[in-house]
């Protein structure tokens, strides 16, 4: 399969011609498309509530990528 890049995170993912077709040339690896469909809910949001100063940071750069 050929290698597209990513349009959330420019990462390098291996897709299929008629997924390249069928998105339009825009297409997403697993990460972003998770992303995407949950933007929310992060698994990250749970697991960090102990330590408040590594959430600020990740959530910042979270939103960052986002926009
Ligand atoms: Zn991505």
């Amino acid at each position: 399969m050929p290698l597209f890049v990513c349009a959330g995170c420019s990462m390098r993912i291996e897709r299929s011609m008629e997924a390249y077709w069928r998105n339009k040339g825009k297409l997403l690896c697993s990460t972003c498309r998770d992303r995407q469909e949950m933007p929310k809910k992060t698994p990250d949001d749970d697991r960090s509530k102990g330590s408040s100063g590594f959430r600020v940071n990740s959530n910042k750069n979270g939103r960052q990528q986002w926009e």
